[in-house]
């Protein structure tokens, strides 16, 4: 190593930015999150500066620079701009006998600051020593994804119990209790409720001198949403890097398994085109039996587990067996096909239900329930509707709804392949044909008769506006 990372007490330090542009801007920003002292030596302030020591957060001296200048500075950042200054101004501070950062300047740098993941009082520093600023990127957006936005407040809550569970408990508990708090499902409670709930556990665990033995992590069905892989939720993430055993579906995006932890074990369930999908029934054993052998299992669907996934019939299997579950939400894939053509589900004043239904209904003797909502402010969207185009049809024709039906079909939605069709109604089935229209699409359903209702027929120069 030549840079070697260290955590530094910066509480009353006097840290000094020489510069007042962008650059001492970003600094100062980073310098903020710690209690130092900041004196900012610059003639002129940009105006995040300005803000900034009009709140009296920063001190500002202007002038030139005296030889004192950095007399008791723990750090010095350079940021002038002038790579002349920049010299004179490293020398100084050196001189007096501080750590020094010269902006964009390594050969005139003690120290480096890190790309920093911030939940303080947890705070992780990544550096690869200017080789590869990319790779120190993509391990930021990581680890952002895996440590919860709470995490801090939950270290920070742990930091203020230590004391008590020292006076109660033992090393060895003492240990288990942590474990118990910061691995079992205490974490995710935190990051869901925040810290009143949790508090109240582990004091009452601390205060009773048991620590609960970590029963099964429940398994998460987690929601992976439509197509594009960057559609998961961050607690889907989590979930997935938290992972020993993942079972997933067909239409879920290659990317999103990407996001598992590398040795995790990936099990397709889904249903291959053409072939057979899986046995409900096999794919319950699977998920109870991985659970029951103590792995932390992830059940992954498409879109939203609530939606169309069979999510009940698992979460039965799961209580049946006595194991906890969870659901994880996911972006469904109706509003990922409403987002992709800049549509919404619901309108102020034009749309003001949503149904989400199913085309396979349309195999039912009676009328499917879909077409008694479509009344004039319904938006009808319909899964798994490309196969039973023909029947969806039908059923508009029994119900006298054909010529007065519009249709939207975003296939692939979220993909590079998303396809498109608008359409009556009526012609819905040779335009799936003539378009090459594929599954998995949604199928938006309006009325186009009664969206006039608003406006008398009688006066058509309104109409037209
Ligand atoms: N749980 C999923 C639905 C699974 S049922 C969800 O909440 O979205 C499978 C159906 O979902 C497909 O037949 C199709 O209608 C829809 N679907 C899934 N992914 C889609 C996508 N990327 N574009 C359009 N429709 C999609």
């Amino acid at each position: 190593m030549k840079t070697f990372p260290m955590f530094l007490t910066m509480t009353g330090r006097r840290v000094v930015i020489v510069g007042g542009g962008e650059q001492a801007a970003q600094k100062c920003r980073l310098m903020l999150k710690t209690e130092a002292q900041i004196d900012v030596l610059a003639d002129a302030l940009d105006v995040e500066l300005q803000s900034i020591a009009q709140a009296g957060r920063i001190n500002w001296q202007r002038g030139a620079i005296a030889p004192d200048a950095f007399a008791g500075a723990a750090l010095v950042f350079v940021a002038t701009g002038c790579p002349g200054q920049d010299v004179c101004l490293h020398m100084l501070a050196k001189a007096a006998g501080a750590v020094v950062n010269v902006v964009d300047q390594p050969a005139l740098c003690d120290a480096i600051t890190p790309s920093i993941i911030d939940r303080d009082p947890v705070v992780v520093a990544i550096g690869t020593e200017g080789t590869a600023p990319v790779l120190a990127r993509q391990i930021k957006s990581r680890l952002e994804e895996m440590l919860e936005p709470r995490l801090g407040d939950l270290a920070a809550l742990a930091g203020r119990l230590r004391g008590f569970a020292a006076r109660r408990l033992g090393p060895r508990q003492r240990r288990d209790l942590w474990a118990w708090v910061f691995d079992g499902p205490l974490r995710a409670q935190h990051g869901q409720e925040g810290d009143a709930a949790v508090a109240r556990a582990i004091k009452a665990v601390i205060a009773s001198g048991r620590v609960p033995e970590t029963g099964p992590a429940p398994v998460a069905l987690v929601g992976a949403g439509p197509g594009s892989s960057d559609l998961i939720t961050l607690r889907g993430v989590q979930r997935l890097q938290e992972a020993d055993v993942i079972f997933y579906d067909r239409l879920v995006d290659p990317g999103v398994l990407e996001l598992a932890r590398r040795d995790a074990e990936r099990v397709y369930v889904g249903k291959a085109p053409g072939c057979h999908a899986w046995p409900q029934d096999r794919i319950n054993s699977l998920i109870v039996s991985a659970a029951l052998r103590g792995q932390r299992v992830v059940r992954l669907k498409c879109g939203d587990p609530g939606v169309f996934a069979r999510g009940a019939e698992e979460a039965e299997a799961l209580v049946a067996a006595g194991l906890p579950y969870e659901i994880v939400p996911g972006v469904t894939a109706a509003s990922g096909a409403a987002a992709a053509v800049g549509g919404f589900l619901t309108e102020r004043g034009k749309t003001d239900t949503l149904v989400l239904t199913t085309g396979r209904k349309a195999h039912a003797v009676e009328r499917p329930d879909w077409v008694q909502h479509l009344s004039a402010r319904c938006n009808v969207a319909v899964y798994m509707g490309v196969q039973t185009a023909p029947q969806i049809v039908e059923a508009l024709r029994e119900a006298g709804l054909l010529g007065s039906v519009q249709v939207t079909a975003v296939s692939n939605a979220q993909r590079l392949d998303q396809k498109v069709l608008e359409c009556a109604a009526a012609d819905l089935v040779g335009q799936i044909a003539a378009q090459g229209l594929v599954s998995p699409a949604i199928l938006f359903l309006r009325r186009t008769d009664l969206a006039e209702v608003v406006v008398p027929r009688d006066m058509p120069a309104l109409r037209a506006v």
